[in-house]
């Protein structure tokens, strides 16, 4: 790589983001994007950067600020306190949707319930429609995600930044998912389903939004979910981590691999429908979500 001066780095990290977008088409001109806002620093970079490019090339997007509520007491309400300031100092609008609001259920009543052990298969099912529905309440064409949630299990899991994307490939491989194998390289996924989710950072390392981050001293919060496992991912990290070492092209390799994958026409994989209770789309005729919440609502005490 090459040593910058701050000022170049920034320009060269706002450019290369504007040549993925360029490249793949992410956006047409008009469209209501939706900024997947967790308050973390991928989230908070991604917004600042989009608002930055819009501008500088007349994008004409209107962008939106859209967070997830998960409803856990000492990190979500926290994080969402940083995601308000982000409203104002970006000047952007934001939309809340809560777990609670949505299912009825917070993630601290859920590990009440259930416990520490599958709190992330909840929470990651639950998430990803909760993005969904609020985006279709704001009305909007697209959803920009900037970083992929550490939960133990692959539900919901997309990578959004490079480092993220090589991590899922991995642990597709590893789980032999064929379906999530072939789609989670792709920059877009969803135009078939619901809404589209189009990753902007998919070729942007994480380290750099690391300094992008501190040395623009964006307000992000930094603190990990106090019920974060951190398992799966985590192993899959520290295996890339350790391939970087001897080959420091690793994560760019991993995902032009994912990329180069096809499968046979043959290999049956899981067609989609919508679920029969609440109509999202899903592979079954009840969706995940129904499924989980199901078992919840059966554990209630009467
Ligand atoms: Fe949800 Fe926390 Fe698990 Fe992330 S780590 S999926 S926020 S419970």
């Amino acid at each position: 790589a090459d040593a910058l001066c701050k000022e170049c780095f920034y320009y060269a990290f706002e450019e290369e983001i504007h040549k993925t977008i360029v490249d793949a088409k992410l956006f047409t001109e008009g469209e209501t994007v939706a900024i997947g806002a967790s308050g973390g620093k991928d989230s908070t970079v991604l917004a600042y950067v989009l608002k930055v490019l819009n501008d500088r090339y007349n994008y004409g997007l209107n962008l939106v600020l859209l967070s997830v509520d998960e409803g856990i007491t000492g990190y979500r309400d926290d994080s969402l306190e940083t995601v308000k300031r982000n409203q104002v100092q970006y000047d952007l609008p934001l939309k809340i949707v809560s777990y609670e609001e949505l299912y009825g259920w917070t993630m601290d009543a859920i590990v009440q319930q259930i416990g520490l052990k599958n709190n992330c298969t909840f929470c990651g099912v639950f998430r990803r429609q909760a993005l969904d529905r609020g985006a279709l309440m704001l009305n909007v064409d697209k959803i920009v995600t900037g970083k992929a949630k550490k939960e133990k299990t692959l539900q919901s899991v997309v990578g959004h930044n490079a480092d993220d994307v090589a991590e899922t490939v991995i642990m597709n491989v590893l789980r032999g998912d064929i379906g999530r194998l072939q789609r989670c390289t792709a920059i877009t996924t969803g135009t078939e389903g619901a809404l589209p989710r189009c990753k902007p950072f998919k070729y942007t390392y994480e380290k750099e939004i690391v300094m992008y981050a501190y040395f623009k001293k964006l307000d992000y919060f930094s603190t990990e979910c106090i019920y974060s496992p951190n398992a799966y991912r985590g192993f899959a990290r520290a295996y890339i981590k350790d391939l970087e070492k001897i080959r420091p092209s690793a994560i760019i390799d991993i995902i032009h691999s994912g990329e180069c994958l096809s499968v046979s026409k043959s290999t049956k994989l899981p067609t989609q429908g919508v679920c029969e209770r609440c109509g999202y789309i899903s592979s079954n005729p009840i969706c995940k979500a129904c499924v989980l919440l199901e078992g919840l609502n059966r554990g209630l005490p009467r």
